[in-house]
């Protein structure tokens, strides 16, 4: 009988989610939600110096914000490493009684003085095993690893991966000082939570034999592995912050739809055909590890965009007036408090929005009039014919009953055949004066969306910026 799945996402708090911890907690969470196992958020604060509390909460707000839910982490106890201290001295304390594990007194210059020498001659350096036989009974802990032979990381991205013990050598578990090291704290919770599957980043690759090694001498079955290829940079330079943004927050502060984000992810590295627009329940259907590519994936912020705004316009407008209330918070407009018209209202701009900044930019005329007229095409319209043309329009509109697109279309083609014009002519001049600009929603909506009495008040303003007497 095979134990359920059961996989971790295992972020070091020393700064904001990027998106490549995004996308390893994503397939995380689609390989647990596939197989019907446990999704685990543990959080690897050994380093104090680089860990925060307020890196912690951003982590788990990001994650929420993309809806990748967990079924065990924090805030419950136990799930951050600094927790867990007691765990990694009781297995130290087996590894050492069992003669796995070793005592060194090394001076940590001279291993410095060892390591500098190392780097001079271009290689990587390996503690020489000075300490091996000499049974100390204090001093930092190392793990006795065997001087012949190779593990083979069997990945499941990558197939089998050969690492010489030649090449590696008896690594520090615990520090002079008590403290667990990195590697040794991951093959602990791993173990102690049970893991199955570890899916992370092939940066830690190299890890990798070093913890097989760890999990033998603790006489526990190792994992499976699945390391993930780096996300690359349009020069395929891993990705960073020169790249522009990468973090999930800045992604969300742009406007980009969670929804959107995750579909990225997802096919950054990960395949199922040529489709590429996934719902979260395909995702969940479909992803296999195996289908994830061993090369490095480049992120395309234009894709992604792409991606946002099939997902924006796919939105209806009361879901688009969730979305949006925080951006148009920070835009300072204040949207009415009818929903349904605010809905409306995002209805008729979501067609050309990307982001939800896009989707309140192009919403913003709704919210407040005009300060300026483009000024190309007030030179065009605002003339003493777009006057006559304007006092025209306002007594037709002034008497209009039926304030309703149809009513208001019905007005306007009445308009424009008694002046001899085409509809476009005087559409565009209704949308200079009603949004500042000459492209908007279709008009009749526009100036629906706005109230009679506040579609008029701009009218009379534009027809005053014409100039010219009545
Ligand atoms: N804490 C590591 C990181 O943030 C992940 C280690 C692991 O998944 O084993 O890169």
């Amino acid at each position: 009988m095979t134990s359920p799945v059961r996989v971790r996402f295992a972020p070091s708090p020393t700064g904001h989610l990027h998106v490549g911890g995004a996308r390893t907690a994503l397939f995380n969470w689609l390989f647990a939600r596939h197989s019907g196992g446990a999704f685990i958020l543990r959080i690897e604060d050994t380093d104090r110096s680089r860990s925060t509390d307020e890196n912690i909460a951003s982590i788990v707000d990001a994650l929420r914000w993309l809806g990748l839910d967990w079924d065990e982490g924090p805030p419950a106890p136990g799930y951050r490493q600094t927790e867990r201290l007691e765990t990694y001295r009781a297995h130290a304390e087996r590894l050492r009684a069992a003669g796995r594990a070793y005592h060194c007194d090394c001076p940590p210059e001279e291993l410095d003085r060892q390591r500098r020498a190392a780097q001079q001659r271009g290689e990587t350096f390996r503690y020489s095993g000075r300490c091996r036989e000499r049974g100390l009974a204090a001093g930092a802990l190392r793990l006795r690893i065997p001087t012949e032979g190779a593990t083979i990381v069997d990945d499941l991205i990558h197939g089998p991966v050969t690492f010489e013990h030649g090449q590696l050598d008896d690594w520090i578990l615990v520090r002079t000082d008590g403290t667990p090291t990195y590697n040794f704290c991951v093959v602990v919770d791993d173990v102690s939570m049970r893991i199955t599957h570890v899916i992370r980043g092939n940066d830690h690759l190299s890890n990798t034999p070093k913890q097989i090694l760890c999990y033998e001498a603790l006489e526990y079955a190792a994992p499976a592995f699945a390391h993930v290829s780096m996300i690359l940079g349009t020069d395929r330079s891993r990705l960073s912050k020169r790249h522009g943004a990468t973090s999930v927050q800045a992604f969300r502060d742009a406007g980009i739809l969670a929804d959107a984000l995750v579909n990225y992810l997802a096919r950054l590295g990960w395949s199922h055909g040529d489709q590429e627009i996934f719902t979260r329940d395909e995702l969940i259907a479909l992803f296999d590890i195996k289908d994830v590519a061993s090369s490095g994936a480049v992120f395309d912020a234009t894709k992604l965009e792409w991606l946002s705004h099939e997902y924006l316009k796919a939105r209806d407008g009361a879901a688009l007036a969730v979305l949006a209330a925080p951006f148009l918070r920070a835009a300072g407009l204040t949207p009415p408090a009818d929903g349904a018209r605010l809905a409306a209202i995002f209805e008729t701009v979501k067609e050309r929005a990307r982001t939800l900044v896009e989707l309140v930019a192009r919403a913003r005329f709704y919210f407040e009039p005009p300060s300026v007229y483009e000024p190309k095409a007030a030179r065009e319209f605002l003339t003493p014919e777009g006057a006559g043309r304007l006092d025209r329009l306002l007594a037709r509109l002034g008497t209009e009953r039926e304030w309703s697109p149809p009513a208001i279309e019905r007005a306007y083609r009445a308009l424009t055949a008694e002046l001899g014009i085409e509809l476009v002519e005087l559409a565009q001049l209704a949308r200079l004066a009603l949004t500042g600009g000459t492209a908007s929603p279709p008009i009749f909506d526009v100036l629906a969306l706005l109230g009679r009495e506040e579609a008029l008040a701009r009218l009379r303003r534009a027809r005053a910026a014409a100039g010219g007497g009545a």
